[in-house]
């Protein structure tokens, strides 16, 4: 007998499969399905990064602590209160492994963010999916699905795959009627293409509250993707706690200089986000005018509305032999829509004109 046996809950997960770059028999790819940032990785990260390749041999600051000053400078935060990840999916399972656990529950919305389900059964807590209103988080119906075992609520503003924002007094309300010993998750991993003037990813959550945590990350409008680089805003409670369990050296060196050599980059940020309301303003209307409903969205992706799964299916295929890879929605539960990133105006306006022609041929 040499069965092993791994946590049941383990078995319930169906791996996470991203980041498909390739279509058999398609030279040229548009890679519109993970929400990278669409203008690649800022030029002088990049030589940061090159530049760390004579150094492989060298472990990586285990502390990150240029990485952590610059965040904490840029953000006007405390350095002693940022932890840096591999991706912030690392640093959401530490939060996840640390305060969840058998016997205990995690609450989340309906279509909040996968990582929140997958890793809270690896963890072992019952996953507690709250139904949305309009595809937004709904605060009373999360405040209701509380109950004495419930550890920890994620929640991602905006969420990925909505594109839906909470706003901050439904995100105050949510947190003054959670129980103190329930951590609170911000996931804030699209804040910076929130064009709403008042809005707060976290971080005064954070410090007013003692028990709620806002993690970020430069996958997306810093376009590090490849790189693996989150960061969290953590109340010292919790970074006492996440210090004891994080790996020794768990940001590379490239990764670590990359993300100072973004946060440095002139008027990145400004020239993303200016893009970014633009062309998804401009892809959604197109997609619209050719008689597609749009969900609007304050995310650098959308969800295009096809009314009906095969339709959406039907859509995902022509979109697919034309080298224009978005992401199906099937195993969000929203199989009558696809996610689809908003990229360089070259790109929007490819998929733009690809659904108008699938739409026109009776799609
Ligand atoms: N949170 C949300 C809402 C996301 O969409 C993603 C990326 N898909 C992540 C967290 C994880 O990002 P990363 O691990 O690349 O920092």
């Amino acid at each position: 007998m040499n069965a092993l046996n791994p946590r049941p809950s383990i078995l319930s997960i169906e791996p996470y499969i991203g980041g498909e770059s390739k279509i058999p028999g398609v030279n040229r790819i548009v890679k519109l399905s993970s929400n990278e940032g669409a203008f690649g990785p800022p030029p002088a990260a990049m030589e940061a990064y090159a530049a760390l390749a004579k150094e492989l041999h060298r472990y990586p600051d285990g502390n990150a602590t240029a990485l952590r000053e610059a965040i904490g400078a840029r953000f006007g935060l405390d350095p002693a209160r940022i932890v840096c990840g591999n991706g912030s999916d690392e640093l959401l399972a530490y939060l996840i492994l640390a305060y969840g656990g058998e016997g205990t529950e995690l609450i989340m919305s309906a279509h909040g963010f996968t990582m929140y389900d997958l890793t809270g059964r690896y963890a072992g807590c019952q996953v507690i999916k709250v139904p949305e209103k309009n595809l937004t988080a709904d605060v009373d119906g999360i405040l209701a699905a509380v109950g004495p075992r419930t550890r920890i609520v994620c929640l991602a503003n905006p969420n990925n795959p909505t594109g839906t924002l909470l706003p901050n007094a439904e995100v105050r309300r949510l947190r003054a009627g959670l129980r103190g010993d329930i951590l609170l998750v911000l996931d804030a991993a699209y804040a910076e293409y929130v064009t709403e003037p008042d809005f707060d990813p976290g971080q005064a959550l954070v410090d007013a509250s003692g028990n709620t945590v806002m993690t970020r990350t430069f996958s997306k409008i810093f376009g590090l993707g490849g790189a693996r680089l989150g960061w969290a805003y953590m109340p010292k409670q919790v970074m006492d706690v996440v210090g004891r369990i994080r790996g020794p050296f768990n940001v590379n060196a490239p990764a670590q200089a990359a993300g100072i050599a973004a946060l440095a980059e002139k008027g990145w940020l400004e020239k993303s986000v200016a893009h970014n309301t633009e062309w998804r303003g401009k892809l959604s209307a197109a997609l619209e005018a050719a008689g597609i409903k749009v969900w609007p969205s304050h995310c650098n992706f959308f969800l295009a509305d096809f009314g009906a799964p095969e339709k959406a299916k039907a859509a995902d295929a022509y979109l697919r032999q034309r080298g224009l890879i978005v992401r199906a929605m099937g195993a969000y539960g929203l199989a009558q829509c696809l996610r689809i990133t908003v990229g360089t105006a070259e790109e929007c306006t490819l998929v733009a004109e690809a659904l108008t022609a699938f739409m026109r041929d009776g799609g």
